[in-house]
C-alpha cells in the first residue's frame, strides 16, 4: 500500500495531485513536482541493526514500503582515499550506477498502479536503472536515449527487455520526445527528475552514509550536478535528519559540473535564483566525457542552486583533461569508474582541510577509459 498523506505538490504555485495521479508535471506550469510528506520518522541508529540489508531498511524515512521489486539496492561500502576524502561506491549496484536508489521508487509506484507502459528517458544510467526494475515488476518500457550514449549502457537497456528509442539530437531532444509519449493515455512517465518519489530514493545515500559514520556526516558532501538528482535527495536528507535532532551539523553540498556543460555553475556564480539565458540550449554542441552530468537546461534548476546555496556550499567544474586524469588515477587505486562518476574526486582531489565524501556513481564498464 502507498504511505498515508502523500501528495504531489508544485513548489511553483502549490498545485496539488493524488500520488496515484498518471499527470506527471504541474498542470498549471509543467514543472516537477515535489512529495508534500512527512517522514514517519524518527529513525534510530540502534533499530537498524535488525533490518533488511538495503536501502528499504530506512523504512521510516521511505514514502513507500514493503516493495516487490527491490533487487537488493544500497548499502554501498564507504572506503577511503585520503586522510580526509572518502568514497562511496555507488558503482557497485545492481545495473552498476545510483540511478538504482530512484528507479527502484518509480518502479514500485508503478507496479501499484499498472499503467499500460513506462517511459524514461536518460542519458544512459538512469534508463538502464527503469528498465531493469521495471523488467523485475513486470512492466512494459520505452526508453528514450540520446544517439551517442555509450553502446554498453544501450546494450544494457536492451538486455532487460526494453523498446529502445534513439533520438537525434542532444539530451534535451530526448526529453522532449520521452515527455510527448508521457503525454499518452495510460503511460507512466518514470522521469528521475520530475518524479519526486526518484528523489526519496537517492536522499538513502545519505542516510547510509549517516549509518555508517555512527550517527553523522562528513563537513562536506560533494556529487556531480546534471539533473540534480543525487544532490536534491542529499538535500533531502540533511533536511529531515536535521529536523529529527539527528545531525548537528549540516555538511556543505559540494556540487560538481564538467566544464563543457556547466550552467547551474554559471548560474550560482552570477549569484542567480535560476538559469542565465543562455542561446546555447543543446549539450550536443559542447561533448563532454561526463556524459552524465551533460543537461543544458536541468528543470530542477532553481532548486539546485537554492539547496546548494542553503548547505554554505559551492559550485565546482573540472576539465576535460581533468576527468581523464582523475579516472586513470582512480584506477591506479584500484577503482575503475566511469567518466561521469570520477568528476568528483577530480574536483576535490586536494581537499585537505575538511572531511569530504564523493560518489563513484558508475562502472567504468559502462563507458569504458577516456580516450
Ligand atoms: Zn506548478
Amino acid at each position: 500500500m502507498l504511505a498515508g498523506m502523500v501528495t504531489y505538490l508544485c513548489p511553483q504555485d502549490g498545485t496539488r495531485a493524488d500520488t496515484t495521479t498518471l499527470t506527471w508535471c504541474c498542470p498549471v506550469c509543467r514543472g516537477p513536482w515535489d512529495l508534500d510528506y512527512e517522514p514517519v520518522g524518527p529513525l534510530s541508529l540502534n533499530s537498524l541493526t535488525t533490518r533488511v540489508n538495503s536501502l528499504w531498511r530506512y523504512e521510516e524515512a521511505l514514502p513507500l514500503s514493503s516493495p516487490a521489486t527491490s533487487l537488493g539496492e544500497g548499502r554501498t561500502p564507504l572506503v577511503p582515499l585520503t586522510g580526509t576524502v572518502s568514497a562511496k561506491l555507488d558503482f557497485l549496484m545492481p545495473t552498476l550506477s545510483f540511478k538504482d536508489r530512484g528507479a527502484v521508487m518509480l518502479a514500485e509506484l508503478a507496479r501499484r498502479l499498472s499503467p499500460g507502459r513506462v517511459v524514461a528517458d536518460s542519458s544512459g544510467n538512469a534508463g538502464t536503472a527503469v528498465a531493469a526494475y521495471c523488467a523485475r515488476a513486470g512492466l512494459p518500457c520505452t526508453v528514450y536515449v540520446p544517439e551517442g550514449t555509450s553502446p554498453k549502457k544501450t546494450e544494457q537497456i536492451r538486455a532487460h527487455g526494453a523498446r529502445l528509442e534513439i533520438v537525434p539530437g542532444g539530451r534535451e531532444a530526448t526529453a522532449l520526445a520521452a515527455r510527448t509519449a508521457a503525454d499518452a493515455p495510460g503511460t507512466f512517465y518514470a522521469s528521475h527528475v520530475f518524479n519526486p518519489y526518484f528523489l526519496h530514493g537517492t536522499k538513502t545515500y545519505v542516510y547510509e552514509m549517516w549509518e555508517e559514520l555512527g550517527g553523522r556526516l562528513p563537513d562536506a558532501i560533494a556529487v556531480p550536478v546534471g539533473n540534480g538528482t543525487l544532490l536534491l535527495g542529499a538535500a533531502l536528507a540533511i533536511t529531515e535528519l536535521h529536523a529529527q535532532g539527528l545531525i548537528d551539523e549540516r555538511p556543505a553540498l559540494i556540487a560538481v559540473q564538467a566544464e563543457a556543460v556547466s550552467p547551474l555553475a554559471a548560474a550560482f556564480r552570477a549569484g542567480a535564483d535560476g538559469l542565465l539565458d543562455d542561446p546555447g540550449t543543446d549539450g550536443a554542441a559542447t561533448p563532454t566525457l561526463a556524459e552524465g552530468i551533460a543537461i543544458p537546461r536541468p528543470p530542477r534548476a532553481r532548486q539546485i542552486l537554492a539547496a546548494v546555496r542553503e548547505s554554505g556550499g559551492t559550485f565546482l567544474t573540472v576539465t576535460e583533461s581533468r576527468i581523464r586524469e582523475a579516472q586513470l588515477d582512480l584506477a591506479a587505486r584500484g577503482l575503475y569508474v566511469e567518466t561521469t562518476g570520477v568528476a568528483c574526486w577530480a574536483a576535490v582531489g586536494d581537499w585537505v582541510d575538511r572531511s569530504v565524501v564523493v560518489p563513484l556513481c558508475g562502472a567504468g564498464l559502462k563507458t569504458g577509459l577516456a580516450d
